[in-house]
């Protein structure tokens, strides 16, 4: 029986989107905060209502290269006489754990039951250890340590969860959640202190404020589709509203080249222009990033020294430009978006306010968007690939068997609301042990990949198509009777047969048992009729195989 709880999969899709704008919520919040005591408390807060952790603490690095507890937060209703004081975790002991730990993205899970986490001298409790969940998955010992970074790459903090609610070590989502609600946490920590060190004036501070808030409102409006372009889109538009400059641009990086994603201050006809232009390859713009060009992290390009390639792009964002002594002419400031020292993309903003050239104050408040667009970016990307490992056989790239069975519900719905009657098809290889026993495993996946690329070519896009097991597949198709469903079945037969290759011409064969529904169905629900329908195709199928192979056969 297909397992009914909640993967992954359903958590990719119902509720990432809920609970990252919950956790930019609370980056609204850490936007603001006057004392660092409140913003960790925020974070743990977050941390334990947002995704199910009991207690959550940060730990911050001390000047003895240690690490001791900052602010904690403890939701259960037990609370034991807490030793959270007495926490205390040498670097040295924390490059161990991460050695030994399970890297998920950013954070870094320590399974307690480890041998080599029993060695190391005792840290002392985060909290009270006391796990209200009896689990042994996650036991007493074991960590989940997130890191909290400064740029470009230096570890401050830890941000440490524990007790989860249902006992169990962290999904990847959870991981990522947490990682991204330690970059927003890290870079208020950052503005927070800037602002105690009164490194940058109040006047700016104030608009940085804002303009934090405006990206996070903006972001945290949309929902998963289309949100890194509004995200992107509202890090321009902030730019040219409270940044100080009338033109900003923003590209992301795609392998070695940069693509336009956001543009802001530009009229129609210089966008298009712009558009025309990308996109732009990176190693024009790495040839901007000199070190005589750079402010802070930035770089400040004067026309002068515009690389070939890069005259049409840079003479529409420098357009207007002033004669100024460091932004002269068709110049224009590029500031890196990064994550961990990696390259993302590029924010390249002109037409400075009142003509002058940047000065360092402005140049890190730019920065400072910069870095979060770049955390969100990264968490972004993060994201997708997990929903694509997820939802995908990585042999075939076609949908597993755990996807098959979440999108059930939308084809048979959508089936069932048009009239539709809906049709299984269960495809198995024949005599597929006997290849792989003859020329190896690797011939035999390279079959299996070729035989599911030519399954998928000859359905329509919105037929669904799961690799159910080994050399097993599944189709699902809406609107066809059984004398089209048999003659579907058919033709992929033959389209496999077509499938040549390492002498396999003719020899490769499938059986595929057929199934469809008769009539209206009484079944309550989608998930239960095409359990049905599944059932049915594979004892169809069973018939195949005994009548010889190489066959279809319909349930009857
Ligand atoms: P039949 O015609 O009755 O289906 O015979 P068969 O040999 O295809 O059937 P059986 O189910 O006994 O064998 C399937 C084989 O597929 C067994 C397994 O070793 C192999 N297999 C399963 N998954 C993979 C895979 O990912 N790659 C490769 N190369 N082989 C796989
Ligand atoms: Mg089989
Ligand atoms: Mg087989």
């Amino acid at each position: 029986m297909e397992d009914s709880r909640k993967d992954d999969g359903d958590i990719a899709g119902e509720i990432f989107g809920t609970i990252l704008g919950t956790i930019l919520g609370t980056a609204r919040v850490l936007a603001t905060a006057s004392h660092e005591d409140e913003l960790l408390g925020e974070v743990c807060g977050s941390a334990c209502d947002t995704l199910g952790f009991g207690a959550a603490a940060i730990a911050l690095l001390d000047e003895d290269d240690c690490f001791r507890i900052k602010a904690r937060t403890d939701r259960r209703k037990k609370r034991g006489c807490s030793n959270a004081g007495e926490f205390r975790l040498p670097l040295a002991d924390l490059n161990l754990l991460l050695k030994i730990g399970t890297k998920m993205g950013d954070a870094v899970w320590v399974d307690g039951h480890d041998r080599m986490v029993g060695r190391l001298a005792d840290r002392g409790s985060i909290l009270d250890r006391e796990i209200s969940v009896e689990s042994s998955a996650w036991n007493p010992r074991s960590m989940l340590l997130v890191p909290l970074y400064r740029p470009p790459h230096l570890l401050f903090g830890l941000l440490l969860p524990e007790d989860p609610s249902n006992g169990e070590p962290p999904s990847p989502i959870v991981a990522v959640l947490l990682s991204t609600l330690a970059s927003f946490a890290s870079l208020s920590i950052q503005l927070l202190e800037s602002r105690i060190h009164g490194e940058v004036q109040r006047g700016i501070l104030n608009a940085q404020r804002q303009r934090i808030a405006q990206v996070y409102r903006a972001s945290g409006a949309v929902r998963r589709a289309g949100q890194l372009q509004a995200m992107l889109q509202a890090t321009a538009d902030a730019v040219t509203e409270a940044g100080g400059f009338g033109r900003a641009v923003i590209y992301l990086r795609q392998g070695e080249m940069l693509e336009l994603m956001a543009i802001s201050g530009l009229d129609s006809a210089e966008a298009s222009d712009l558009a025309n232009e990308s996109p732009v390859p990176l190693a024009l713009f790495s040839a901007i990033m000199q070190p005589q060009m750079r402010i802070s992290r930035s770089y400040l390009l004067d026309c002068h020294r515009i690389p070939r390639g890069l005259e049409a792009t840079m003479a529409i964002i420098g357009k207007g430009n002033s004669r100024s002594e460091g932004l002269s002419g068709e110049g224009c400031l590029s500031i890196p978006i990064s994550d961990h020292q990696k390259l993302l993309g590029v924010i390249s903003v002109g037409q400075p306010e009142e003509g002058r050239s940047p000065d360092l104050e402005q140049v890190q408040a730019l920065e400072f968007f910069a870095d979060q667009a770049g955390a969100a970016v990264a968490q972004m990307t993060y994201f997708d690939e997990l929903k694509m490992l997820a939802e995908r056989d990585p042999l075939t790239g076609l949908f597993n068997r755990r996807s098959f069975w979440n999108l059930v519900d939308q084809v048979a719905s959508s089936a069932s609301g048009a009239g539709l009657s809906l049709a299984t098809l269960y495809i198995d290889i024949d005599h597929f042990k006997s290849i792989n026993d003859e020329f190896g495993h690797e011939v035999g996946d390279k079959v299996i990949s070729d035989v599911a690329k030519a399954l998928s070519g000859r359905l329509r896009s919105q037929d669904v198509i799961a690799r159910f097991g080994g050399e097993e597949f599944v189709v699902l198709v809406a609107g066809v009777d059984a004398s089209q469903a048999t003659s579907l079945a058919e033709s992929l037969r033959l389209v496999v047969a077509a499938v040549g290759g390492a002498g396999f011409a003719g020899k490769l064969t499938i059986s595929v048992g057929v199934a469809v529904t008769e009539g209206k169905s009484s079944a309550y629900s989608a998930r239960i009729l095409v359990e049905e329908l599944v059932r049915r195709a594979d004892a169809a199928l069973y018939r195949a195989k005994i009548f010889g192979r190489n066959r279809v056969e319909i349930f009857r």
